[in-house]
């Protein structure tokens, strides 16, 4: 469908507004403005806000004025069903200062859509043939309610989508999003990330300093995830820099600030780290955790590199080992060494301590036998968790031939005395490589 002729206005900025009772209340969770924000952050569009609205024409109308006085363009979800409640239409006919009327051709295509289940036409759901003169109707395969794309005289952009994903996204995807980028999407962004271990997002905060994390070009945040700290840099072009050099300039000062601490970058795992750092060396690896719920194997899953990994009967069932603590870690990186053929053989062996975990680790290699004990943030299976990705750090660290960040050294922790013991250790059944790999 051809849309009306524009004023040409680049859309940089846009609001979400969600629309539903069933959202202000907590009953339907917005997920539709979490897909709309990932596909324009993709596009380099920049979202000013989200909002989730009830039902209220006065709440509606006012937040589309705001978000016409701030962005580009607004898109909502909701509001698009034929009851009384479902207000969304009135809202941007109030906004616009025009009145809605019946569209004949829409009309008869809603019309037919209940012929043809022989159900009679309920004249409620005739407000979804509604238009206004600066509306387009976007088309439902899916559903009883056409979107609305309005053109303001400014060149700003309102886009209303009904409510439910399965209807919303491909309305999105396949009419929406190709119009926006005719008139002009987004700016080209450039966006680089850093996964650092062994450090606090606070920490990072503080050595990165408030300029740099206040700036909003290029935007430098953090964000505390499971397996790692990300820092991610991204900028757009400015007048006289490409969006890649003003990245390369914040990446120098994160690095010298935080370099030792990083282990991956953009979409990297332990598991794909790992292989790389054994790659370079021509290595492979194998793994004995204790006590850790098997946390360290679940953290490679099934690594082409990893040629043997043992744990207890209870740490396969997920649980804690039983007494895991007589065995001495330092023979068992040796020996799964050995036994495995692997280059390295790695022992992790987890013991709660208090609120948190106490970690042991053994890395035994052509060079001997290195060891640390360090602490776990929190106890039960957090710190476990913690625990196995404390045992990935320290061999990643090991093998590019540094020292870890946050280890601490071995004698600086209780030692554990423990004979040689007499805990049966058992293979680990590992899922087999899918074919082709
Ligand atoms: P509506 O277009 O307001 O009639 O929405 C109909 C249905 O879509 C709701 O009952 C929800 O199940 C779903 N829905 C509405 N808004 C959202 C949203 N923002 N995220 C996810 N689902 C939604
Ligand atoms: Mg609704």
């Amino acid at each position: 469908m051809q849309l009306p002729h524009a004023p040409a206005r680049p859309l940089l900025t846009a609001v979400l507004l969600a629309v539903g009772s069933e959202l202000t209340t907590g009953e339907t969770r917005d997920t539709n403005s979490g897909d709309l924000a990932h596909s324009l952050a993709d596009a380099g569009v920049d979202v000013a806000w989200i909002a989730a609205l009830p039902d209220r024409l006065g709440a509606v109308t006012a937040a589309l004025s705001d978000a016409l006085a701030a962005a580009d363009f607004v898109t909502t979800t909701g509001g698009l069903g034929p009851t009384p409640d479902d207000l969304t239409r009135e809202a941007i006919a109030d906004v616009c200062g025009e009145q809605p009327a019946v569209d004949p051709e829409l009309e008869r295509w809603l019309r037919h859509l209940f012929e043809r289940r022989g159900i009679p036409f309920p004249e409620t759901n005739l407000k979804q043939a509604w238009l206004i003169p600066s509306s387009t109707a976007i088309p439902n395969d899916r559903g009883t309610a056409p979107g609305w794309w309005v053109d303001r005289p400014d060149g700003r952009v309102v886009v209303a989508l009904p409510g439910p994903p399965s209807e919303m996204r491909p309305m999105w995807q396949d009419w929406v999003l190709p119009r926006l980028r005719e008139r002009g999407l987004g700016q080209e962004r450039v966006t680089r990330t850093y996964r650092l271990t062994g450090i606090g997002e606070s920490a990072v905060a503080a050595l990165l300093g408030e300029p740099l994390l206040r700036a909003a070009n290029p935007i430098v945040a953090t964000y505390a995830r499971s397996e790692a700290v990300d820092v991610r840099i991204s900028a757009i072009a400015e007048a006289d820099r490409p969006a890649a050099a003003l990245v390369d300039e914040a990446e120098t000062v994160i690095l010298t600030a935080l370099g030792q601490y990083v282990w991956g970058r953009d979409d990297d795992t332990w598991a794909s780290v790992l292989g790389r750092d054994l790659a370079d060396l021509g290595w492979t690896a194998a793994l004995v955790e204790l006590g850790t719920g098997g946390a360290t194997t679940r953290l490679f899953g099934d690594a082409p590199w990893l040629k043997g990994a043992r744990t207890t009967a209870a740490d396969q069932r997920g649980e804690p080992g039983a007494d895991a603590p007589l065995l001495d870690l330092a023979n068992l990186s040796e020996q799964i060494r050995r036994e495995s053929g692997a280059s390295v053989g790695l022992a992790v062996r987890t013991a709660e301590s208090g609120v948190d975990t106490q970690v042991e680790l053994t890395l035994a290699s052509p060079s001997g036998v290195r060891e640390a004990n360090l602490t776990a943030f929190l106890g039960g299976a957090e710190g476990r968790r913690r625990a196995g990705i404390h045992a990935a750090a320290f061999l990643h660290f090991f093998l590019r031939g540094e020292a870890p960040a946050g280890e601490v050294p071995a004698g600086e922790a209780p030692a554990g005395e423990a004979p040689a013991g007499r805990t049966e250790i058992e293979k680990v059944s590992r899922p087999a490589p899918r074919s082709g790999q």
